[in-house]
């Protein structure tokens, strides 16, 4: 089995967020795994020390995003390939799609590919399908589990999330899968992993190597625009804190004040 993640490099959920003259920046934030992905990443891992084979981690963006490998290779991966071109900045996520499907055609065997759901920054949530509508292969999104995977009969069962419930869905490998965080909890690096990591080989793909020209991707093949940006505006609000002698009393407070509000 060879089961691919895709991860992109974003800014820690806890950068502050700035909108200046329509563009998006969030200063010196750390830049981590996106976190949806750490879920795809783990599931990757489990798939191949289930069934056997490899986990390998793809990324488009730029240099540093190598470092969104290491942690990948850290927590267990079996290797990382950077797609990096300057032609890629200003991507949309059809380009990207694009991108990312050549990039796993490329690797050639691969059986599953994974995804997180969406990515904290653009949040568009359509990268893994747009990547199984060009691959031509099933997509499986929000999935909470797999519930099995027949190597040789080269079947896949899962559970889907939807807000009615949950749906179970089969299909015949290759597959591509978004995964929702009830899937699983991920692993925290090892040390061997994160000595694997500093050491490890990640090749780094052009357009070129993908077949791909500049045309079809970065800002010259953009498709949807995003025209204005803006901050929200902030919300109006106060805290009150409520203390009374006892535990009892601060409840009566609170019951109170909702039903003064009408709240309850
Ligand atoms: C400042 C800013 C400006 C932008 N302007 C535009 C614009 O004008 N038009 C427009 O269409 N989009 C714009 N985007 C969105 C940007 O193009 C998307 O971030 C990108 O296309 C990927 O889509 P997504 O982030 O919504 O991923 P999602 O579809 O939400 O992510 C789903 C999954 O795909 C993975 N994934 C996404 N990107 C990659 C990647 N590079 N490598 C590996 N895996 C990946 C995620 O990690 C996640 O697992 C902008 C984004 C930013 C931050």
């Amino acid at each position: 089995m060879h089961i691919v993640a895709c991860v992109k490099q974003t800014p820690d959920s806890a950068a502050l967020i700035t909108v200046a003259d329509g563009r998006v920046g969030w200063g010196d934030a750390a830049m981590v795994v996106n976190p949806w992905d750490e879920y795809a990443i783990e599931e990757a891992i489990r798939l191949k020390e289930k069934h056997g084979g490899r986990a390998t981690a793809i990324t488009m963006g730029p240099e540093r995003a190598r470092d969104a490998l290491k942690s990948c290779i850290a927590m267990g991966c079996d290797g990382g390939v950077l797609v990096a071109d300057a032609a890629l900045a200003g991507s949309d996520a059809r380009a990207t799609a694009r991108v990312l499907a050549a990039a796993i055609q490329k690797l050639g065997d691969v059986d599953v590919v994974i995804f997180g759901k969406q990515a904290i920054d653009g949040d568009s949530g359509i990268v893994p399908l747009a990547v199984a509508r060009l691959l031509g292969w099933s997509p499986l999104s929000y999935v909470l589990q797999i519930s099995a995977l027949d190597a040789g009969a080269r079947t896949i069962e899962v559970a889907r999330l939807l807000e009615e419930g949950r749906q179970l869905c089969s299909a015949q490998l290759p597959v591509v899968i978004s995964v929702v965080r009830d899937i699983n909890e991920p692993r925290y690096p090892t040390f061997a992993g994160i000595r694997r990591a500093g050491t490890a080989q990640i090749p780094i793909w052009n357009l070129g190597d993908l077949g791909l020209d500049e045309l079809q991707v970065g800002a010259a093949a953009v498709t949807v625009a995003w025209q204005a940006v803006r901050a929200p505006a902030s919300r109006a609000g106060a805290v009150e804190i409520l203390a009374g002698d006892s535990v009892a009393a601060t409840v009566s407070m609170l019951a109170d004040r909702l039903q003064a509000e009408k709240l309850t």
